[in-house]
């Protein structure tokens, strides 16, 4: 069984193929600057270089052509037609209330993913367009939706529910939501492979740190809390977001700098994090680059994301009473040690203690970087948002 997974961007799509029978990848690429100049398609198998090849991609369906042409050609193809394909698995965003679960596509889940844009304007909008892309030219492959949102349907309502007039909850479902709920879900389970103990009998908190970043306190396998909240912008300080700050400063920002409500949105997600504090970038390696340099700016973003990120460790101790495990995922948590351990510097009285030596060592792959005594473990695992994708619609289709 082979499953195409697609994650679609405003001006772009992501896409492997997977064979299920052994979870290899036999083909992934980009489609870029979709609807733009000199839009490309960058292709890639497992030991062959990548391919460029630089195409007019007008629109999202011209895109998801020039893949399957890509995928069945004859010099750079790993399939010899579309019918190969058992099921194309689509990564959505935002799921509302509606989507606990993955789901197979049909008229009333586009509906429901359709009613959801007002959640996620920016998100939601070109996943629709890419499932639509492929069902035109794959009208008879079956489409999987999985959801972002969705492993953080778990939440208790005391989690969820912010603290405002509930009316405005039942008016708009405005709420916590939380996302990355994929990869959370994806780390867990590894994690738990990891400790050798079934994840039904696991607390842990799962760190997904890459350019949006987000902490999941998961209890028994079941996400009970997140960072993230009605959109992608609340707790922790992130490449560009702010994350969690005092709500009124948005007034302050609109009194005195006389900025609008969208100049302070955008203010607050693309010009602030670690960008804004630092000033020199949204990317950790150039931030430590300058801080390196003696840049105080650099030192005291890295010094912001890292306390962030410990506070909310802190957080789900509290509530998870103690958990087993920490884990580091992403960008960020899996290839960057010295973050790592400015996160869990003395964090020893709550049983997290790391060996540096194993810290430096872990890069990219599954390790346990503990002392061997630490009550709770701490580990990186890299994330596989596509195999996790994959997966779920393997599990739907049986
Ligand atoms: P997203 O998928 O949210 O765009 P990523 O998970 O790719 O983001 O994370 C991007 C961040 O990860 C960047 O800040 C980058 O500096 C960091 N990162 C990625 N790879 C490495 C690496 N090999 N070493 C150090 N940092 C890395």
């Amino acid at each position: 069984m082979k499953i195409l997974v697609i994650n679609t961007g405003s001006s772009s799509l992501k896409y492997q193929l997977i064979d299920m029978t052994n979870e290899a990848v036999l083909a992934k690429g980009v489609c870029d600057r979709i609807g733009l100049e000199h839009s490309f398609l960058k292709h890639s198998r497992p030991g062959h270089d990548a391919v460029v090849i630089e195409k007019d991609l007008y629109n999202h369906k011209i895109a998801i052509q020039e893949v399957l042409n890509a995928l069945t050609s004859k010099e750079i193809g790993v399939i010899s037609s579309m019918d190969e394909i058992s099921a194309v698995g689509h990564r959505v965003v935002h799921g509302g209330e509606k989507f606990k679960d993955a789901a197979i596509i049909d008229n009333s889940v586009m509906k429901a993913i359709s009613d959801c844009i007002d959640l996620a304007p920016l998100h939601n909008p070109p996943n629709i367009t890419g499932i639509e892309a492929c069902k035109q030219i794959m009208p008879d492959i079956p489409m999987i939706a999985v959801f972002d949102t969705a492993f953080h349907q778990t939440m208790p309502e005391y989690a969820y529910i912010y603290a405002l007039p509930y009316e405005i909850y039942e008016k708009y479902a405005l709420r916590k939501y939380g996302f990355h709920g994929t990869s959370h879900k994806y780390v867990a389970e590894r994690a738990a492979v990891m400790l050798g103990k079934p994840l039904s009998e696991l607390k842990l908190i799962t760190c997904h740190l890459g350019n949006g970043a987000s902490i999941c306190a998961v209890k028994n396998g079941k996400s009970v809390e997140t960072s993230m909240g009605f959109t992608p912008l609340q707790g922790l300080a992130m490449g560009t977001r702010s994350g969690t700050i005092d709500p009124d400063v948005i007034k302050f920002l609109m009194d005195k700098e006389k900025m609008t409500i969208k100049d302070v949105s955008d203010f607050l997600n693309k010009k602030s994090g670690v960008l804004g504090v630092s000033g020199v970038s949204s990317d950790f390696r150039d931030i430590h680059t300058a801080a390196d340099s003696g840049n105080s700016r650099a030192q005291l973003a890295l010094d912001i994301f890292c306390y962030r990120v410990k506070r909310f460790i802190g957080d789900y101790m509290a509530v998870l009473n103690g958990a087993d495990a920490v884990v580091f995922t992403a960008g960020i948590g899996e290839n960057n040690d010295i973050i790592r351990r400015m996160v869990v510097a003395e964090m020893d009285n709550l049983g997290i203690k790391i060996d540096e030596q194993k810290n430096v060592q872990a890069r990219g792959k599954e390790m346990d970087i503990s002392v061997p005594d630490a009550k709770v473990r701490t580990l990186v695992i890299p994330t596989n948002e596509e195999l996790a994708i994959a997966r779920e619609a393997k599990k739907l289709l049986k």
